[in-house]
């Protein structure tokens, strides 16, 4: 064998994308070509100026200078294991296990990787956060989709949902506050998808990553997992949105359902777990900082972002062929547009090229065949909002003439 065919890469990286990133390499164009540009793609609240709260860096500090420098447990420290496990109680749910990861990111795929062997099926929303395409694509686990409904407020296509499942499905995926589209699920809906996966015997996975990011007043998350003790369910969370600390990446899953049944799928996580030793010691003394007091911070924020997202939501629906249904959570929105003969991918390409806005085309998400929508954050202030949303109509009214 030559170098090179010893250097092809592994069969399992072929559908490994993200989109979210990938999109950088046609921005790089832009740049050469001068421009400024104005990036709306990626969900870091921390690039655009919210602050990671200080009593946060302070316990971090604190723990490196008490020399919590070492390994940690590779579950986690018992101080944020508590404090994690008080956090989910709080919220109805009733742990059974915590791991604490690497990011929200390494909970979902230790999750994911415990539980399903190749060719066996998960599913996914349809539009959905990649990051879970790409898990499945690398460990040979097949997708299946259900729709999220825009008619519906994007709310989960339950005739989709029940007509995806059949003998090989063993888990659903729900994103509660949802990125890409900023919906918030309701009791009812969230009970639908409990008895589902009590009917098809399905584990849930729940990725509540943005559970405080509420956008209206008296909108209330609720956590799947404190709607039954039937179903087996792992919610996700982290310090990296809620907390605005995404560099430190540090997350968690919790376990929840019938305890009896779970014991060898914890012990399995856990042995994954214990593969990579642990998630970032120090950083973790600052989870009980951040759940056993009141997030100040993300109260501050919301009114801002509020403002924000009508801003962004406003303007989008006044753009020809645009519509967008207005988030109730997170800091992202999903608009969709028809311009006959460009593609979301070329739309979104363009855009960058032509006038330096920075988005993410629909279907690296997902939609439904014959829409096109591209993904939009609302994080930066007004005036670098109203200015893209200008250039955003500048390009659409250009390829229409
Ligand atoms: N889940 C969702 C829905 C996300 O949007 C993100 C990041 O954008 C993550 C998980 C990743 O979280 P973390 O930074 O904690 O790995």
């Amino acid at each position: 064998m030559t170098w090179r065919d010893k250097l092809r890469p592994a069969n399992r990286t072929t559908g490994v994308e993200y989109a979210i990133r990938d999109i950088v390499e046609t921005s790089k164009e832009a740049l050469k070509k001068g421009f400024d540009l104005i990036y709306l793609n990626i969900g870091d609240p921390v690039k655009y100026g919210f602050k990671t709260p200080m009593s946060l860096i302070e316990a971090a500090y604190e723990a490196m200078l008490k020399n919590h420098n070492s390994y940690s447990d590779s579950i986690g420290i018992k101080e944020a294991i508590d404090a994690i496990s008080n956090y989910a109680q709080r919220r109805g749910i009733k742990p059974i296990d915590i791991f604490i990861t690497q990011g929200a990111s390494e909970a979902i795929e230790f999750a994911i990787a415990a539980l399903l062997d190749p060719g066996e099926k998960i599913l996914l929303p349809c539009p959905c956060y990649p990051l879970y395409q790409a898990i499945v694509s690398k460990l040979g686990i097949l997708p299946s989709y259900y729709y999220l409904d825009e008619e519906k407020n994007w709310s989960p296509d339950i005739d989709s949902l029940v007509s995806s499942i059949d003998d090989k499905t063993k888990a659903l995926v729900i994103i509660n506050p949802n990125n890409p589209t900023g919906a918030v699920y309701s009791r009812e809906t969230l009970l639908e998808i409990v008895e589902i996966a009590k009917k098809y015997n399905l584990v849930i996975f729940s990725d509540e990553i943005y559970d405080q990011f509420l956008l209206d007043d008296g909108l209330e998350h609720l956590s799947i997992a404190s709607l039954t003790d039937e179903v087996p369910v792992v919610t996700f969370n982290g310090l990296s949105k809620c907390y605005f600390a995404p560099g430190w990446r540090v997350g968690w899953g919790i376990v929840s359902g019938p305890e009896v049944l779970l014991e060898d799928y914890i012990e399995a996580i856990h042995k994954l777990a214990r593969a990579r030793l642990c998630a970032p010691h120090p950083l973790q003394y600052a989870i009980p900082v951040a759940l056993n007091n009141s997030n100040f911070y993300i109260k501050e924020v919301m009114p801002i972002l509020r403002r924000r997202r009508d801003l962004i939501v406003r303007g989008l629906n006044s753009i020809p062929t645009m519509s967008c249904v207005k988030p109730l959570g997170a800091f992202y929105a999903f608009p969709k547009f028809d311009i006959p003969g460009l593609s979301d991918l070329d739309f979104v390409k363009g855009l960058i090229i032509e006038e330096g806005v920075v988005v993410v085309h629909g279907s690296g998400f997902g939609q439904k065949p014959g829409t096109k929508h591209f993904r939009i954050i609302f994080l930066p202030e007004e005036d670098l909002l109203e200015k893209a949303l200008h250039k955003i109509e500048r390009f659409v009214k250009k390829v229409l003439s």
